[in-house]
């Protein structure tokens, strides 16, 4: 038997950076200290603050809310559940997110691509499903924007991973998306928008999924049948090559970028000064926000 580092129990856990081995118990304690100290360093949650948590019932909005309630019992938390409207596949995570939410004694807010567009993802890809992680970024942005709001919160969560922030970094490079690589730096849209916060940023899927089983969060693992058409897909599989043969590689690549936009410093001269949609009233710096751009081409 593989012993716990700190005690005598069998070990369930082992972390390929530290290479320190834990048993149930004491992986959750080091997995949620983790994300309180990631909470801290960026400031993430302030007194009286209402946090609407993106809820899809997937691993790492369940981790994430799970993990909230039990970090901050003063916040306020508003479980916000989108429907994109994805057969065979998202009916199973809302109604886990249901129960995620009674068993914690929330309420869960839902909202669905229909409400807003009047379509499902599913209607809106029948021409074109290799668009699809476009189309539902943009439309999933809009819709939880707009029940933050109408919720009165004034953050909003998102379970994003460390593998999801790496991911993004090399892929706006892969794109030569320069923009998007300093993109924190070249508007003022935390002016406008509803700033948002990542408590997992810092700690990897493979310890998140961990953390869902110990704790019997997660009885499914199921996945988007879109998955196929991301370029994500890709990236992820050879981020999840390098990262198990050199430990600490996605840790690298996040703080590697944090680093270099430390180092290009507040651009000033290049701030995008955000207007109101002409549709929907949404920040933009364009007459139109990218969701109303994207409903009015998909007709
Ligand atoms: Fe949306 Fe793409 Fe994620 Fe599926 S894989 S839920 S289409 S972003």
């Amino acid at each position: 038997m593989v012993q716990c580092d700190e005690c005598e129990k069998r070990a369930v856990y082992f972390d390929s950076v530290t290479k320190v081995k834990f048993c149930g118990p004491h992986f959750s304690a080091w997995f949620e200290k983790g994300v309180a100290a990631t909470i801290e360093k960026y400031h993430m949650i302030c007194p009286g603050d209402k946090i609407a948590v993106g809820l899809s019932g997937g691993k790492d909005s369940t981790v994430l809310l799970t993990v909230l309630a039990k970090l901050n019992p003063d916040a306020e938390l508003i479980p916000i559940t989108v429907d994109e409207g994805i057969a065979n596949y998202r009916d199973d995570t809302i109604l886990a997110a249901v129960r995620l939410c009674e068993r914690l004694g929330l309420e869960d807010k839902l909202i669905s691509f229909t409400d807003i567009c009047g379509k499902t993802l599913d209607e809106l890809l029948e021409k074109s499903p290799e668009q699809a992680c476009s189309v539902c970024g943009t439309l999933r942005r809009r819709a939880l924007n707009l029940a933050a709001r109408e919720a009165g919160a004034n953050k909003i969560a998102t379970g994003h991973c460390m593998d999801d922030e790496a991911q993004s970094v090399l892929m706006n490079y892969l794109r030569g998306d320069v923009t998007r690589v300093m993109e924190s730096y070249q508007t003022d849209s935390d002016k406008v928008f509803l700033p948002r916060i990542k408590p997992l940023c810092r700690t990897t899927e493979r310890a998140t999924v961990a953390y869902g089983l110990v704790n019997h969060l997660l009885t499914d693992l199921p996945e988007c049948p879109y998955t196929k058409y991301a370029l994500r897909a890709g990236v992820r599989t050879g981020l999840g090559i390098l990262e198990y043969r050199n430990p600490g590689t996605m840790h690298n690549i996040v703080t590697g970028q944090e680093k270099l936009l430390a180092k290009l410093g507040p651009r000033e001269g290049e701030v995008t000064k955000m207007g109101r949609c002409e549709v929907c009233g949404e920040p933009t710096s364009h007459r139109l926000c990218a969701a109303c751009t994207l409903i009015e081409k998909m007709g």
